[in-house]
């Protein structure tokens, strides 16, 4: 059954060294009565440098493979020697040993054959998350919990698309009733590993660099958790970058399409769409700090409830270029538009702001090295020019649309500042313009003294 259950989430540098998972351990404890399920990534670098030797071993440099196969084994050999008992460790020890002769096997398997496929590459990945979610098992094992490991290629079904598979939510589900609600119900710590599946066939999967959290979202959807809890080093979300505002402040809660925009803008902490889930079945998210676990962090939730601020927070993105098109000649030309964005499709650069006249068209797209070739395309259809160094700012509130003023409120504020372009009401929830990349931390400073000098207690710390 399962219902009433939270489920924890701690991300690579949460089960970094034995002291990060000592604390893991201490949170876990004092969650027992709400029943947790812990989710957890690969010790942090670990993804990495198992791609890494993937790669090696399909270039054919076995050596190479199994030497960075040693250096990981020992740091989990390691880990657990510091975190586990006697007893546990020798139990351990060799569990983790068929483990990694399994990987071992695995790359000189790819080193003969000299070629790596997606499928070999997600068996290699998914080593990471095995062997962090067993050694984070007997860790909390030794910490006297009642920890018990479930393979999460027996509880997430996935397509075949490997290195990016999608949950087959259906089969998921039914599989996360089957084998994960009982052990809760036993009054047991279900203890998984992110970012990994199957297929149906039982094929290991991978779903994409970053996926624990959308595991997270996927086992809380499935068994109708009352919350999940994304552990992470940071307090929660801000107000503002606290490099830029030293008094940038914690907001205690947000919309999910407010942190969504947020993600979009710059702000690093979590992507929201991999909670999304989670969000559909209203069940709210929390971003919580494990070196700071008294710390209620930022609850997001699918509705925002009324704050007194406009805003809830202002994020840049800095690296953007301008693009802007224009065509006198094409004056009112049908079809001008969509041969523009199929330029900036065929150069597969996706695109942030836009704004239009009759005659002319701006957009902002990250800077990269294609833009010169997208450039030269584009200048067959009008006269292109574009320039770099420039940044979006984005301020983020509910109901935007219906306050009056908010413009004015803005950019008056910002009444001596170059606005390159603006943005507003395609979203209700932002106002977006773009600026000169050296005046990102005046402006903001000056913005979030203007919106966040007085702050609504219900929302913010
Ligand atoms: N370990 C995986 C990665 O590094 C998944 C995750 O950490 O969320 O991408
Ligand atoms: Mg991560």
């Amino acid at each position: 059954m399962a219902a009433h259950c939270v489920v924890m989430k701690f991300g690579g540098t949460s089960v970094g060294d034995s002291k990060a998972i000592a604390r893991v351990a201490e949170i876990v404890r004092g969650r027992l009565p709400h029943r947790p399920i812990v989710v957890v990534s690969a010790m942090a670098k670990v993804t990495d440098q198992l791609l890494q030797m993937a790669r090696a071993a399909g270039d054919g440099d076995r050596q190479r493979a199994l030497i960075l196969a040693r250096e990981c084994r020992e740091r989990h050999y390691n880990t657990a020697g510091e975190l586990l008992g006697t007893a546990l460790f020798t139990q351990f020890h060799s569990d983790l040993g068929s483990e990694f002769e399994e990987l071992e096997e695995l790359l000189r398997g790819i080193a003969a054959v000299g070629e790596l496929t997606p499928r070999t590459t997600d068996h290699v990945a998914a080593f990471g998350e095995v062997l962090s979610s067993k050694l984070v098992t007997a860790a909390l094992s030794a910490h006297n919990l009642p920890a018990a490991h479930v393979d999460s290629r027996d509880c997430i079904v996935t397509d075949e698309t490997f290195m990016r598979a999608s949950p087959l939510f259906d089969d998921t589900n039914a599989r996360l009733r089957e084998f994960v609600a009982p052990v809760v119900d036993r009054g047991e710590v279900p203890v998984m590993g992110g970012f990994i599946g199957a297929t149906r066939a039982g094929v290991t999967t991978t779903i994409g660099r970053g996926g624990s959290d959308f595991s997270a979202a996927i086992v809380g959807a499935g068994l109708s958790a009352d919350k999940i809890e994304i552990w992470t080093d940071v307090d929660g979300m801000m107000t503002t970058d606290p490099n830029i505002c030293p008094d940038a402040r914690r907001i205690k809660t947000i919309s999910f399409e407010e942190a969504a925009e947020l993600a979009y803008f710059g702000a690093k902490v979590l992507h929201p769409a991999t909670v999304l889930p989670a969000i559909q079945k209203n069940i709210p998210v929390y971003i919580l700090n494990s070196r700071n676990p008294s710390c209620e962090g930022t609850r997001i939730t699918a509705r925002a409830p009324h704050c007194k601020n406009f805003f809830k927070a202002i994020a840049a993105k800095k690296r953007i270029t301008i693009v802007d098109v224009a065509a006198p000649r094409m004056l009112l030309a049908h079809g001008f538009l969509k041969s523009i964005f199929e330029a900036f499709d065929r150069h597969r650069i996706p695109v942030d702001v836009v704004s239009t006249s009759e005659v002319s068209v701006s957009l902002t797209v990250d800077s990269n090295e294609s833009i010169p070739a997208l450039a030269a395309d584009l200048a067959k259809l009008a006269d292109v020019k574009y320039e770099g160094r420039k940044a979006i700012v984005c301020l983020v509130g509910q109901s935007l649309r219906e306050i009056p003023g908010i413009a004015a409120h803005v950019f008056g504020e910002l009444s001596d500042v170059k606005i390159r372009m603006i943005s507003q009401g395609a979203s209700e929830i932002n106002l977006t313009f773009v600026i000169d990349e050296d005046q990102v931390p005046s402006v903001i400073q000056r913005l979030h003294k203007r919106f966040f000098a007085e702050l609504d207690p219900e929302i913010f710390a």
